[in-house]
């Protein structure tokens, strides 16, 4: 691996600098592509310094298709690439477009040998190794568009010549003994080579497991709807040939922009009016999470843990949203929209009768309580009801009134 020290010699602002950390707080190491088909350190410094206002370069290492190495900062300086996760992460960028291109060996063994030798330095486990889309608020985001999965098993593949694992992403479209429907629930090659094509593409279908499960099949939905034709979740004829097709909308510039910029206090969406909320420790706290918390049926105690992270979780995927159990602009958004039909205020007692009570005060309540939400006062929604009642030491009764549906909520 061939590498240049290009740190001191590239554009900086006149005034600003990077603040420095201990080797020791580093916990990850990020992948990203430029999304730009050519480029260099010197120019992405100069994009970075001149048109985004940043200290300097937001990378510690560039990559060149030829696999050379450019060593950009110190590994102590806290530069910006993944926003709010700066602090603990070293930035690798692969200068290249792979949604339209793909990654060859050259740059692909460069930067495979350079995340190991990363990984020894600083104490970093393969599962730490992470694309830009995988880091806690960016699940939007097409970066770096190689599959991950592959690039960190070869990362353990030691020794071995690293060569491209990643077969022609588009072999599925033309196989002989392929089905002609594919769907949830569906497993093989043809699976994988589905997942793997919607991974290129940007539709980040989960793990290439060869097993259409619930991320597959939320991928391919997301898919349909971006191309506009019938959206069934199922892959036939129509989005096979689609997928084939499919040439996707040129990216933005990806190498930095504004939401790679960490914000003032560290966790406020510099795009946004309001916070990203997500499960961390020290849990975060305040008004934000309440109104969260609120919305999508979880107790109200403006604390973001575990039971908020699921409730948020079943309302993304009630939404058709990502599911990250990550509040971002996405989800804020979404939570805006249903206002007024979610926040449903108490109405009336709640009990088992016959016929079941239905409405969506129930709902709220089995939400509340994580189980099935089907909106139906029945026996299992009783249950779940006696427990907490006991666990909040009131009335155990099996009842929602005033007093149990206050302790649910406010
Ligand atoms: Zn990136």
């Amino acid at each position: 691996m061939s590498m240049i020290d290009k740190r001191g010699t590239l554009t900086k602002h006149g005034s600003r600098t990077y603040r420095r950390r201990s080797r020791n707080s580093i916990k990850n190491i990020a992948i990203h592509h430029s999304a730009t088909t050519s480029g260099s350190a010197e120019a992405f410094a100069r994009y970075h310094v001149n048109e985004l206002g940043w200290p300097g370069i937001g990378y510690h290492y560039v990559v060149d298709k030829e696999g050379k190495v450019s060593l950009c900062h110190d590994l102590e300086v806290v530069s910006y690439h993944v926003g709010n996760s700066n602090g603990f992460a070293v930035g690798i960028c692969m200068v290249g477009n792979f949604q339209t291109e793909s990654l060859g060996d050259a740059q692909r063994n460069a930067t495979i040998l350079l995340t190991r030798r990363l990984m020894n330095e600083l104490n970093i486990t393969v599962d730490n190794v992470w694309g830009h889309t995988e880091f806690p608020g960016y699940s939007w985001k097409a970066c770096p568009s190689i599959n991950m999965e592959t690039f960190r098993s070869q990362l353990l593949n030691e020794g071995g010549a690293v060569t491209s694992l990643e077969g022609n992403s588009s072999s599925y479209v033309s196989g002989e003994r392929q089905r002609t429907y594919l769907s949830r629930g569906d497993q093989g090659d043809d699976i994988k080579a589905l997942q793997e094509r919607l991974d290129s593409l940007g539709f980040l279908p989960g793990p290439i497991d060869g097993i259409y499960g619930p991320r597959t099949y939320d991928a391919v939905v997301r898919f349909q709807r971006t191309v506009e034709i019938g959206v069934d979740g199922i892959v036939g004829p129509e989005t096979r040939a689609a997928l084939r097709d499919y040439k996707g909308e040129p990216e933005m510039i990806e190498h930095g922009s504004p939401t790679d910029e960490p914000d003032e206090n560290e966790e406020v969406f510099s795009s946004e009016s309001r916070r990203m909320l997500r499960f961390i420790q020290p849990m975060m706290r305040g008004e934000d999470v309440r109104e969260v918390q609120q919305k999508v049926g979880a107790m109200v105690d403006g604390m973001y843990g575990e039971e908020t992270t699921q409730n948020v979780r079943d309302f993304q995927r009630e939404h058709s949203l990502l599911v990250d159990g990550i509040v971002g602009p996405r989800t804020w958004r979404a939570l805006d929209r249903i206002r007024r039909t979610n926040g449903v205020g108490y109405r009336r007692l709640l009990s088992v009768q016959t016929p079941y009570l239905r409405g969506d005060d129930v709902k709220r309540v089995q939400r509340a309580l994580n189980v099935e939400t089907d909106s139906l006062y029945g026996p299992i929604t009783e249950r779940s009801v006696r427990n907490f009642q006991r666990s909040e030491g009131i009335v155990v009764d099996g009842i929602v009134g005033p007093q149990t549906w206050e302790r649910l909520f406010t």
